[in-house]
């Protein structure tokens, strides 16, 4: 080849780039022949769009075929290897086309920022666009405004400014408006951390040679005494960091200097690992029991036969230890294994539990990870070093580069399907099409197993395992109810807690057991309602109720954050008598504190763990036994396992079963027995109080027999009567708009367009219950499928075509459409 001809040598190798916006498809570039031989598909390449907007991509495919227009040449590439694998683009690929979201989308779910380039994007505002501000949307507005004041602003300052959904649609918005450009300067920001390690002079390495300066140190005693400090800790963890050392130590600086002048410590500043480094190896000391051991080997026949086993264990039956044995198993062969979780709340006890077995081999990924410490991880589970991944659903995203068995913990649990932004993916059901390609094996563990799994269960798609009894032998905890109806309605702090629950808690205590109560809602009272009229205050954007916060004193909405100050007067009949009809963790904490003041009480929920560690710090505080009586909403109900409970008390049982959605059964039987499973782990059987109104509700029969099966039995056969999941397949259509009525009426554009090919599937549009956000209203369409996937297909492209007509009309071009496949 001929260097000098090469500029005019048209190019003959193209490349097939996602970028992370929500492009509808992917674009072409021309790859230069200075860089053909270093990209590849899942290679970081430098490519502009139009005029000087620079992104960095990834690399889907590469071929021959020159496209319609012209291409642009490929700027540069990033990285010497490619990030991703081919497996993880194929990922990617089914992603998009099954969730109905653009691979740009999926890249931005998928990458830990610091591999997005454009977080490092700085965009400029055009001092010249000539645009009226005003007529931008929201979100545009903020950006256009904190633009004008401010003339440059990185990308990673405009997620501060708006929801992270939102920063690549506005920005984009705005660069098509030409109010602000993007101007690059792609430089890594990756940084290794540092720390400070001490080690012992070699002087002293020999005993003799130890033993010698030990015994011999004539002055200074506070230096001796870190000194053995400092030998004690090297022994125990091996390596000791400064910090570490002068914390535990409890010792100066100072003191440490001389140490280090005397020549007996070194000081070496070293990069570190943000993770632990543990050793590397495998410890099982346990025995399973028989029927656990039963079960292990019928999983393992059965993944011999079958893709996915799920593993159906009543709570406390030992799930975990079934998984240590099935991850030992891969790790010897040297295989990785990925532990998915439905939330990162749940990693804490997790982490623990497998790190004791698996030491250095575990790693940990999830979102409250600095960037910096989530490229670490991702590298190493590239490399192979990780063997073991506890994450939640991005965790998914991995290049895994040997995986053999995913684990769905905790596989009914709806936090594993993404609900905003897209993609709207489920984690379990990714996991399921990620692990067949690559040639993996899943297995789903739950208790309380979601409809459509057991489904797939029991008709031979999955294998099934089940356990049916607590290790130790120890009974499910027996479920009694309390009738609020014969509590007289004023004795409004008996309602919160009934004397039953009160003299059951005290006497729990008074055992030395520990007490959980489960609200669903959070917040002092979800709502105050006017006792004259019913009058509800509302949040002026979002229209859902307030919340009363008592640490702020004022009212906040759920959906935007907006506050107001607290309602004494109706605005409706101007009566002052306000009652509050719920209420949250907060007001229970308040009522305990009172009816019970020598108890220690604490409250877990999304307001009082809000740091990275504060959760980790609660529930080691109530694993030592230092809580009496641990007040939580959904939180405390997921996987987590705690010895000394004697008591778990369900407040209101009323609101759980009164939920609107087809799902309300699933996720009563679900929430009850998950929280109930919380009691009675270890020693003796547990008790559950459950205060409700509605007694007679025929799941409360059901659960108090723990009886999944029945629950099952007849759920099915609702779903099959109104052709709900497992025999459809929801995909919800919802359009947004400042203007209430050109929602509706987008909804409609879409239903009448719908209509003639899926008429007896339609369902709206209507208004959801939360039928504004962030001064948006909202209109739905529900198509229930029946289940082949080429309808499937065949729907989510007309709703795409369906889509662009809509945006066609002048009127409608504003509205956002959002499709969500197996919407829950
Ligand atoms: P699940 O995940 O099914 O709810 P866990 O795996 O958390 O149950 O087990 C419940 C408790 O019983 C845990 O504290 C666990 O350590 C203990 N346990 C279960 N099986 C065994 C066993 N074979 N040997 C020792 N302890 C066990
Ligand atoms: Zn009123
Ligand atoms: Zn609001």
């Amino acid at each position: 080849m001929n260097n000098t001809t090469n500029i005019f040598t048209p190019a003959t190798l193209f490349a097939e780039v996602i970028i992370p916006l929500a492009l509808p498809r992917t674009y072409t570039w021309a790859v230069p022949q200075h860089l053909a031989q270093a990209i590849v598909p899942g290679s970081r390449v430098e490519v502009g769009l139009k005029q000087n907007k620079k992104y960095a991509g990834i690399v889907r495919s590469l071929h021959n075929n020159p496209p319609a227009y012209e291409t642009k040449e490929i700027l540069n590439v990033l990285d010497s290897e490619p990030v991703i694998f081919p497996a993880q683009l194929k990922l990617w690929q089914w992603i998009s086309h099954y969730y109905a979201c653009t691979e740009g989308e999926v890249m931005q779910a998928a990458l830990p920022a610091h591999l997005k380039l454009s977080s490092e994007t700085v965009i400029s505002y055009n001092e010249d666009h000539g645009q009226e501000l005003t007529l931008l949307s929201n979100d545009e507005y903020i950006v256009a405004e904190a633009l004008d004041i401010r003339k440059e602003l990185k990308l990673q300052e405009v997620q501060k400014l708006l929801d992270a959904t939102h920063v690549y649609p506005v920005i984009k918005k705005l660069i098509e408006k030409k109010i602000c450009y993007v101007w690059e300067a792609l430089t890594e920001k990756y940084k290794e951390k540092k720390e400070t390690y001490i080690l012992l002079n070699p002087a002293y390495h020999s005993e003799t040679a130890l033993e010698k300066l030990v015994n011999e140190w004539s002055r200074a005693p506070k230096q001796l005494s870190l000194l053995l400090a400092f030998l004690h800790f090297q022994k125990t963890d091996g390596e000791v960091t400064q910090k570490k050392l002068l914390e535990k130590a409890a010792s100066t600086p100072a003191l440490l200097k001389g140490l280090l002048e005397k020549k007996v410590l070194i000081a070496e500043k070293r990069s570190v690992d943000r993770l632990h480094s543990l050793p590397k190896d495998v410890k099982i000391e346990f025995a399973l029991s028989q029927q656990q051991e039963h079960a292990l080997q019928q999983v393992k026949d059965a993944l011999q036969q079958k893709d996915v086993c799920l593993l159906h264990g009543v709570t406390g039956s030992g799930k975990t230890l079934v998984y240590i044995r099935l991850i030992e198993e891969q790790i010897k062969l040297g295989k990785q294994v990925l532990f998915l979780l439905p939330e990162i709340a749940l990693t804490t006890q997790i982490i623990r539990r497998l790190q004791l077995h698996f030491g250095g081999y575990v790693a940990v990924y999830h979102s409250k990870f600095s960037p910096n410490e989530r490229v670490e991880v991702w590298n190493k589970v590239k490399s192979g070093e990780v063997k073991i991944v506890i994450g939640a659903r991005s965790s998914l995203f991995l290049p895994f580069h040997d995986l053999s068995l995913i684990i769905v913990d905790e596989e009914h649990d709806s936090s594993f399907k993404q609900h905003e932004p897209a993609p709207r993916y489920h984690a379990r059901d990714a996991a399921i099409y990620y692990a067949s390609v690559i040639g993996a094996k899943t297995v789903l563990g739950s208790a309380t197993p979601s409809v459509e799994t057991y489904y797939n269960a029991i008709q031979g798609k999955y294998g099934l395992v089940t356990l049916t009894d607590r290790y130790g032998g120890i009974e499910l905890p027996g479920i009694e109810l309390i009738d609020l109806r014969k509590i007289p309605m004023k004795d409004k702090s008996k309602v919160i807690i009934s004397n039953q629950l009160k003299e059951a808690i005290e006497d729990n205590i008074k055992r030395g057991k520990q007490v959980i109560l489960f609200q669903n809602r959070r917040g002092y009272s979800p709502y105050q309602i006017c006792a004259v009229c019913g009058w509800i205050p509302h949040c002026k954007h979002c229209d859902v109720s307030l919340t009363l916060h008592k640490s702020s004193g004022k009212l906040h909405c759920h959906y935007c954050g907006t506050t107001y100050p607290n309602v004494k007067t109706c605005a409706a009949c101007g009566s002052q008598n306000f009652t509050q009809k719920n209420f949250g963790t907060e007001k229970i904490e308040e009522v305990l504190d009172e009816l019970l003041p020598d108890a220690k009480i604490a409250r877990m929920d999304i307001d009082s763990v809000r740091g990275k560690h504060s959760h980790d710090a609660l529930i080691n505080l109530f694993e030592q036994q230092r809580i009496d009586v641990l007040v939580g909403t959904q939180m405390v109900v997921k996987g987590l396992d705690f010895d000394h409970v004697g008591l778990v008390g369900i407040l209101d049982a009323d609101g759980i079963l009164g939920y609107a959605d087809f799902r309300v059964n699933e996720r009563a039987f679900q929430l009850m027995e998950q929280v109930s499973g919380r009691a009675g782990r270890k020693g003796e059987k547990g008790k559950v109080l459950v205060q409700v109104t509605n007694t007679k509700h025929p799941l409360l029969a059901i659960i108090q027999r723990h009886d999944y099966r029945q629950f099952f039995d007849i759920e099915i056969e609702y779903r099959r009567q109104y052709f709900y999941p497992p025999f459809s397949r929801i995909i919800k259509v919802q359009c947004k708009h400042k203007d209430k009525q050109t929602a509706e009426q987008a909804a409609q554009f879409l239903a009448n367009k719908l209509l003639g090919a899926y008429d007896h599937f339609l369902n709206g549009p209507a208004e959801p219950p939360i039928s504004r956000v962030r001064n948006q209203f909202i209109y739905e369409l529900m198509l229930k499928l029946s289940r082949q996937l080429t309808l499937l297909q065949q729907c989510k492209q007309q709703l795409q075509n369906f889509i662009t007509d809509l945006h066609h009309e002048k009127v409608f071009s504003r509205v956002q459409v959002i499709i969500d496949v197996d919407s829950i």
